[in-house]
Order: C-alpha cells, then structure tokens, then sequence
C-alpha cells in the first residue's frame, strides 16, 4: 500500500478563496445560502486539531473572508473547556468568524429524540463556553438516517438539510482529496450560484508535502505530551519522577 500523503497546501487554500473573491462571491453563513447568487457557505468541520484550524482562520481573517468552525464536544481528541480551549473560542470569534457544533451521534443512543436532546445539551454547553449563541450544527461521520434530514435539528439549521445539501451545490475535501470534483470547475460556480464549500483544516495547514500517518503521529504526541504534565501537575510524585527523568 501505497502511504497517503497530504496533497493540499495552505497556499493552496488561500488561492482557492482568492479566486472565489475574483468570481465575485460572498461569503456567507448557512443561511445565507438560502439567498442564492454568488454565495459560498464556508463550512469547517474541526475533527483534529484546533491549532490548525486557527492558522486557517488567520489566512481567512487576512483575505477579509469568515466562515463557520463546527467542533465537537464529546471527543477525546481536544478540550474546548480548557484553558486552551476556550481561548481558541474567544479568538475565532474576534477573527470574525461563527461556531457551530459539530455533533457525533454515534456517542449516544440512536433515538432521533434523544439524539435531538444530547445536541441541545451540547450547544448549551459550547455556548456557555463561546459566550456567543449557537445557530447551526453539522453532523460528524454521519449515519445515512441523518444525511439529507428534514427539518431542523436540535432546534438549529444544519448543514445536510436538503435546502443545504442535496439542493444546493456542495463540495467536500473528504478524506484529502476533491471526491465531488474541484468546486471553482463545480456548475454551480460557473454558473455563479451558491456553493457549500466543506474544507478540513487538517489537511490544508501545512506547507510542504506530508505524509498523513507522519502528521497524525506528530498530532498524537503532541496531546500525550501534554496529559502528561496534566498528570505531573495533579500528583506531586508523579511530577517530581517526570521532572528527574527529563532532567537526565
Ligand atoms: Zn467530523
């Protein structure tokens, strides 16, 4: 097997956006979308890394476009209630862009009414933490019950609602790569209609060819490194015996 590597290019991203702003389009939230015309819903699901969805957003901020940065609650990866966390928060809405919770339902029971409920809890939760309301979600990994749902979910927009989804152009960069097509070669862009436009910042933010087992192994140490001195700041002994080994 051949090792997957990270094709695209932060340069390339901000070309991407610098040819959108050329064709004339706006940049919009997901209701915007809605409006019709030269429109593209800058969508960001925030799987990873919130460090790199923040250099994404410094480029957006420096190209004067905003987009809306969905982010879990219930993953293991990152902690939006950590100090860390919730200055992210503080400084994506000061770039001028929208939060968004980004759900995984596979976390709770399949119920939609339940399902519907622990999404209220989680934008409750992600408000309280952003000090700013939450209008609009998007699923992770969806199951297919949730693509193309009718309705608002959780009292919100969402991003795979039918007006959103199947009636409007959408474009993704899923695993990596352009599987819907390129969007600038997208019908909908040459026609001059609205585009949703989902981009992963984790597989933009870099700027020299990488390999992903390379950059998702660097992401891992980096979170061990810092449960550890979480663990070294909470048990003395344990600090002291981190603190002696990596004196030596
Ligand atoms: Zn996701």
């Amino acid at each position: 097997m051949s090792e997957p590597l990270l094709d695209f290019r932060q340069d390339d991203y901000r070309r991407l956006l610098e040819r959108f702003i050329a064709l004339g389009y706006d940049f919009c939230d997901l209701e915007g979308l809605a409006l019709g015309g030269r429109r593209v819903f800058c969508r960001h699901d925030v799987d990873l890394s919130l460090a790199h969805a923040m250099a994404m957003a410094e480029l957006e901020r420096r190209l004067g476009v905003s987009a809306t940065y969905y982010v879990l609650i219930s993953t293991e990866i990152y902690n939006l209630a950590s100090a860390e966390g919730r200055e992210w928060l503080k400084q994506i809405c000061s770039l001028g862009h929208k939060v968004g919770l980004h759900f995984d339902a596979t976390k709770y029971a399949p119920e939609q009414a339940a399902l519907e409920t622990a999404a209220q809890h989680e934008c409750h939760i992600l408000e309280t933490l952003s000090g700013e309301p939450v209008r609009t979600l998007s699923f992770h990994r969806p199951a297919k019950a949730l693509l193309g749902l009718e309705g608002t979910f959780a009292g919100r927009a969402h991003t795979y609602e039918p007006r959103f989804f199947r009636d409007t152009a959408y474009v993704s960069d899923s695993n990596g790569g352009w599987h819907y097509g390129h969007p600038l070669e997208h019908e909908a862009v040459t026609q001059g209609r609205p585009l949703q436009l989902l981009t992963h910042p984790i597989w933009w933010m870099h700027d020299e060819p990488a390999s992903v087992v390379v950059a998702m192994e660097r992401l891992r140490r980096q979170a061990a490194a810092r449960q550890r001195l979480a663990f070294a700041a909470t048990v003395k002994s344990y600090g002291q015996w981190v603190a002696q080994i990596d004196a030596d």
